[in-house]
Order: structure tokens, then C-alpha cells, then sequence
């Protein structure tokens, strides 16, 4: 049986990663701390409670099961957060993966799949963003995110790890079998909240600023669906299973959408009004981030099916409709 540790795996992307995984013929074995995931979101293997600081639990995780690599998802991923709270990015992240990057070594372990993030470029006065850009990034959650590539990399040319690192785009959609779906608490993401004021679960979305130096005004993003995002951690992983080398991949799909189009294709799509206010703009968010590579589809064999904006927000308001995890 092919073990892959799964950290972060009760969570949003990383329980959609669990079933591709075994619909790819892995086991995924989840490790999670629970602090933002959920139990009931672990559906698709073995479920270990740890926190990635705790050496010893890995060791005995890593002993437990032998896997032959480790997809990593595990980490506090919010801009705004980190602005506010540093700390808990250097030291669950950063700290965390060192963590989680020297017991692989002592089990022998040496691929890693790595979620990353379009945050590490930073804002680069609105042009679409490839793998060679300048990684700067504007906030702690994407410098922290920089720092972990970076450690990869080194333990790369030390102990011969191999790592395939993903940078994401923003991330939408839910599983189209509602078997997962998107829920954080308290939920900060576009979609979600979006999809709360429609349904009257909230007042009203709150546009984060209006006067950045975009068409409409409001900042743009690329967004990925979920289902797309994690196959291309399947192929990362038959990638380093294949014996090639370390790889720095964007997931995007080169489609920029302001807040504003989101919310205008939520209205198509549901068939609603969408209450919105505006207000100021969010400390640490970049004007514009898209993608502007094919690479993952070139080298990976990469192809996103439901990444268009109607499907995203079918596919995420089906499951707000109709699943949750038990709080
Ligand atoms: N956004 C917003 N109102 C909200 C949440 C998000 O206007 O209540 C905007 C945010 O400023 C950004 C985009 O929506 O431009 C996506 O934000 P999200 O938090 O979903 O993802 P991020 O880009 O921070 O990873």
C-alpha cells in the first residue's frame, strides 16, 4: 500500500486532495491538528491527530506507516491574520515545516508536494505573474510561505529531498459529489462569505476597497477550482514518484476576475440579489494576482475541467446549500 502523509488534510483543499489521492490508488494518511480543519472531512483514509511542531508525534506517524512522500497543506494561510499576528506565521509555518521536513529525513521520507502561494511574488504593478518572477512578498503569510521554498530547497542540495512546489492562485469550488466542501470558522474568503449574504446568513459582503488601480476598482484575482487544483497534486506527485527533479509550479489559469465580477457572476448564477457594502481596503492584500504561466500544464499534463467562474460558484453554492461538518 502506498502511504502519503496528508498534512492539513481535514481541511478545505486538503480533504479534496485526500479523495483524489485515493481515487489515484494512494492511501492518504491525514495529519491535522484540527485547529482549522475538520474530523468529519476525513473520509478517504487514516485519520492522526498531531500538531507539525510535535517532533515526536511525526516520528511516530512516519513509523507507523512508512509513507513514500509527504503532500503538504498544513499551515495558517490568512493575509490579514498574519499581518496582525507574525508570529504565529513564523513559528506554525516555518517552524512547523522544519519540523515536519527533518522527521522525513530521519524516516527516510524525501518528496514532498508543497502548497505555496501567488502571495510570495507580491504585488508587481498589475502584470500576470510567472515562475521566474521575483518572489517579494508584501505580507508574513507569503514571506513565510517564500521561506519554506526556500528550506526545500536547501535540504534539497543536503539530504537529496525533492520537493514539487505549487504556488496557488485563489482557490474556489467544492467537490461536485458534496461528499467535501469549503468551510472555515470563522470564514474569511471571498466565495463563502458571498454566498452567506445571498442566503441572508449574513448582512451583507463587505468589498475590501474600491479605489485600487484596477478597471473597476476593486482588486482581481485568478481563481482555481478546487478539484482542478488538486489533481495537479496528484500529477506533482506521480512526478517525484517518476524520479524527476524539484519543481515550482502556479496554479492559475491566466483569467483575472475583480470582486466586483465575482460577485456579478454570483447573481447570474444564483439567481439573487447579493447584498454588498464598501468598504476599506484589507492591510496586506496585492492589486492583482494572476497567472501567467502554462508550465503545470506543459510539464505536468496538467488540465483544469471546472476552472471557469460559473462552475466555481455552482459547484460552492450546491455544497452552502446543502453540506457542512459538524462544529
Ligand atoms: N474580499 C472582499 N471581501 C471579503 C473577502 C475578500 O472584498 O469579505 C476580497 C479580497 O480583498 C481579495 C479577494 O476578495 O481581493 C479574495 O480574497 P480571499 O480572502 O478570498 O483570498 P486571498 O486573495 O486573500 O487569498
Amino acid at each position: 500500500m502506498k502511504h502519503v502523509l496528508v498534512t492539513g488534510g481535514a481541511g478545505y483543499i486538503g480533504s479534496h486532495a485526500c479523495k483524489a489521492l485515493k481515487a489515484a490508488g494512494y492511501v492518504p494518511v491525514t495529519y491535522d491538528n484540527l485547529s482549522t480543519g475538520w474530523q468529519d472531512a476525513v473520509k478517504f483514509g487514516p485519520f492522526e491527530q498531531g500538531d507539525l511542531t510535535d517532533a515526536a508525534r511525526l516520528d511516530a506517524v512516519f513509523a507507523k506507516y512508512e509513507p513514500i512522500a509527504v503532500v503538504h497543506f498544513a499551515a495558517l494561510s490568512q493575509v490579514s491574520e498574519s499581518m496582525q499576528k507574525p508570529a504565529l506565521y513564523w513559528r506554525n509555518n516555518v517552524v512547523g515545516s522544519l519540523t515536519l521536513i527533518e522527521a522525513m529525513l530521519k524516516a527516510g521520507c524525501k518528496e514532498i508536494v508543497f502548497s505555496s502561494t501567488c502571495a510570495t511574488y507580491g504585488d508587481h504593478d498589475n502584470v500576470v505573474l510567472d515562475e521566474n518572477c521575483r518572489q517579494e512578498p508584501i505580507n508574513p503569510y507569503g514571506a513565510s510561505k517564500r521561506a519554506i521554498e526556500d528550506m526545500l530547497l536547501g535540504f534539497g542540495e543536503s539530504d537529496g529531498l525533492r520537493s514539487v512546489v505549487f504556488r496557488y492562485f485563489n482557490v474556489a469550488g467544492a467537490d461536485p459529489d458534496g461528499e467535501v466542501g469549503e468551510f472555515h470558522q470563522p470564514e474569511t474568503h471571498l466565495v463563502p462569505l458571498m454566498l452567506d449574504a445571498i442566503d441572508g446568513k449574513r448582512d451583507a459582503l463587505t468589498i475590501f476597497g474600491t479605489d485600487y488601480e484596477t478597471p473597476d476598482g476593486t482588486c482581481i484575482r485568478d481563481y482555481v477550482h478546487v478539484m482542478d487544483l488538486v489533481d495537479a497534486h496528484v500529477l506533482g506527485l506521480n512526478w517525484l514518484q517518476d524520479g524527476k527533479e524539484s519543481r515550482a509550479f502556479n496554479l492559475g489559469t491566466g483569467n483575472g476576475f475583480s470582486v466586483r465580477e465575482v460577485v456579478n457572476e454570483s447573481r447570474i448564477v444564483t439567481n439573487k440579489d447579493v447584498p454588498v457594502v464598501e468598504g476599506a481596503r484589507r492591510a496586506g492584500d496585492c492589486t492583482m494576482l494572476v497567472s501567467g504561466s502554462v508550465r503545470a500544464e506543459a510539464e505536468l499534463g496538467w488540465r483544469p475541467k471546472r476552472s471557469n467562474m460559473k462552475q466555481m460558484i455552482i459547484d460552492a453554492w450546491r455544497w452552502h446549500q446543502t453540506g457542512h461538518y459538524d462544529q
